[in-house]
């Protein structure tokens, strides 16, 4: 049986329509979506109605593609770990609203549950909805705002991160475990089109987070980055949050707190999510003793990443260049890759990201959900027609094929999958 579309009554009533089929999208296409493609939607995802929005299907009488006109189309945010392979199908009409930077997958509904066209792409546990005890929190937010009364770093991500934008990773600081973020920089030398710390005034839609507002000193990150790294279990600390602007801007700093986290302790990886504009500065901060690099790209085509990105003195060939660093140190690369169905797995797209990972030995491919408007995105890098399309199922199996050695997942792995079995060593498979 196949799922059957969902449309909304656009007051947050979501329904079945039985005579249509649940079908997906890739680039400007609807298309059908292989029965292998669905799975159960996970603990952890959201539905939203999609305003302006008619959800298209396939009749399952004729098999013909066509509207539903019963009410609004409706998309599924699937939660961390897991990787869409379709977007939601619709039309949008003329005066639509933007959609806000959210991941807009198909969903349908069938035996009495929702099912959306994803893949559990990583293991670790550390983003599981049901790992989160919310009073644990609070008294883990409690006792680090007691611990680091003049911290203005834990200040902001307790009463920020933590308690106001439900951060994971900040929410796992505050549990004492796992990836500890450490945001540093207010500003940023690129101009994102799907920015989620900053969003300029005359876009319609608003940043998820408001970005840092102060410079962090060493001292303030060393405080408690040492002691997580000592207590928690597979234990990261990781510069570069989604609250910042761009961490390489701060690289003296982050190279001071690294020389003096590492006078205390040998334990845990040092990591840095990056756009990776600056290589003279992951040089800088590998030979202080960073351990692992993560580099965030919509693409691996310089066009395609520079007309998103909109990069300040900086190019496409700079980030590739930061992930050589990384490597020429024997530390651990990755890309933060925002997978986009139909762009992604487009045939020129799948060119590029093969000789990406031949160019710079790349270790893992962290296949992110695009959080992003589908038409706005299309719109915006001036993207009409995406070419052949793989299917994004089938460019993991050809990227897997071809490059055994590269890791899959979502998350930065800790030093023991790093270092040990990175199929076993993981989160240990318990809160
Ligand atoms: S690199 Fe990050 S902070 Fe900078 S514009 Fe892009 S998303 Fe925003």
């Amino acid at each position: 049986m196949r799922p059957y579309l969902l449309y909304s009554d656009g007051k947050g009533q979501i329904f079945e329509d039985q005579t249509l089929y649940a079908i997906g999208r890739a680039g400007w296409d609807a298309l059908p979506v292989p029965a292998t493609e669905w799975i159960p939607l996970p603990e952890g995802g959201n539905l939203y109605e999609l305003p302006g929005r008619r959800a298209i299907g396939e009749d399952v009488q004729t098999g013909a593609l066509r509207l539903c006109d019963k009410g609004w189309a409706v998309a599924a945010f699937i939660p961390p770990a897991h990787t869409g392979l379709f977007l939601a199908a619709y039309e949008t009409e003329a005066d639509a609203p933007t959609l806000p930077l959210f991941c807009y997958t198909a969903v349908g509904w069938k035996a009495d549950q929702y099912w959306v066209t994803a893949v559990r792409i990583e293991k670790d546990i550390r983003q599981e909805a049901a790992g989160y005890d919310e009073e644990k929190i609070e008294a883990g937010t409690a006792s680090l705002l007691r611990h680091y009364p003049d911290n203005r770093l834990v200040k902001h991500l307790m009463e920020n991160c933590c308690m106001t934008y439900h951060c994971p990773a900040a929410r796992n600081f505050a549990l004492g475990r796992w990836e500890c973020p450490v945001p540093s920089s207010p500003a940023c030398n690129a101009n994102c089109i799907g920015c989620i710390s900053f969003q300029p005034a005359e876009e319609s839609i608003v940043s998820t987070q408001d970005r840092l507002t102060f410079k962090p000193t060493a001292a303030e990150i060393v405080e408690f980055t040492v002691p997580h790294l000592v207590q928690a279990p597979f234990p990261i600390v990781s510069f570069g949050q989604g609250c910042e602007g761009e961490p390489l801007l701060m690289w003296e700093t982050i190279r001071e707190a690294i020389v003096e986290i590492r006078k205390h302790t040998p334990r845990g990886s040092l990591n840095i999510n990056t756009n990776g504009s600056k290589p003279d500065a992951v040089k800088a901060l590998c030979e202080a003793g960073l351990n692992s690099i993560r580099v965030s790209t919509n693409s691996a085509q310089k066009g395609l990443y520079e007309a998103y990105y909109r990069p300040n003195n900086y190019q496409f060939e700079d980030i590739v260049e930061s992930l050589k660093v990384m490597r020429s140190f024997g530390g651990w690369s990755s890309i933060n890759y925002f997978v986009f169905p139909g762009v992604t797995d487009s045939e020129a797209e799948y060119e590029a990201l093969r000789k990406l990972i031949q160019d710079t030995e790349l270790n893992m491919i962290q296949w992110r959900n695009f959080n992003i408007d589908p038409d706005w995105y299309m719109g915006k890098v001036g993207l009409q027609d995406t070419g052949d399309m793989l299917g994004v199922g089938q460019l993991m199996e050809l990227i897997r094929e071809e490059f055994p050695q590269v890791k899959f997942g979502y998350f930065n792995p800790p030093m023991e999958r790093i270092k040990g079995d990175f199929s076993a060593a993981f989160a240990g498979g318990q809160y």
